[in-house]
């Protein structure tokens, strides 16, 4: 019961209290995905070496499926998330704010998802992550590096209905502060049928 009242509780956190959905969480190695799942998984920071190789994790908690891929060189990751974002609800981007050398890299994946026909009208929450570092990229730099300045739909409710146009936004975090991302997903939550 109280496992039960747990898992309802970090759910409806994060907005997602009875959805049933699948989750990607996606960008380059070392965005801080692990961690997020760690975080989601058990809300307490395990210290862990950063992602060696190209993986993919996963994890349930309630109806929900977070399935997390790192990006970025590793060809074949790109083949396996393909495999499996056939029926994707959301895609929650993470890139490293403070890495401010990777930003061309990583919006070179983005763009890539962004035009993907697979993900069309999927919602997209981007997360700024790393914020607690000093001089990591502000979310206007964030938005401005990513490519992202006026394609943003806003924070607030996106009317869908009338428009095609897919849910996008940018939130910034600290995932080991454990700030920022839980705003990011009620903002998506909205979004997941
Ligand atoms: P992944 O490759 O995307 O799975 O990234 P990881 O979750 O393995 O994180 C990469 C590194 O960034 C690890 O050393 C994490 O401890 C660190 N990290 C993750 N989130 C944050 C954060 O919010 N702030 C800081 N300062 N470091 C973080
Ligand atoms: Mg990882």
């Amino acid at each position: 019961m109280f496992l039960l009242d747990w898992f309802y509780g970090i759910l409806s956190s994060l907005g997602l209290y009875k959805k049933e959905a699948k989750i990607l969480f996606l960008g380059l190695d070392n965005a801080g995905k692990t961690t997020l799942l760690q975080m989601l998984k058990d809300e307490r920071l395990v210290q862990h070496q950063p992602t060696q190789y190209p993986t993919s994790e996963e994890l349930s908690i309630g109806k929900i499926k977070f399935k997390a891929f790192d990006l970025g060189g590793h060809r074949i990751a790109r083949r396996v998330w393909k495999d499996y974002y056939a029926k994707v609800d959301a895609v929650v981007y993470l890139v490293d704010a403070y890495d401010k050398e990777r930003f061309a890299e990583s919006k070179k994946e983005l763009d890539a998802l962004l035009s993907d026909e697979a993900l069309v009208n999927v919602p997209f929450l981007i997360l700024g992550n790393k914020i607690d570092i000093p001089y990591a990229a502000s979310e206007d730099e964030l938005r401005y590096y990513m490519g992202l300045t006026g394609l943003t739909t806003g924070k607030g409710k996106v009317n869908l209905a009338d428009t095609n146009v897919r849910p996008l936004e940018v939130f910034m975090c600290s995932i080991v502060r454990k700030m920022g991302y839980g705003e990011g997903f009620k903002w998506m939550s909205q979004y997941i049928k």
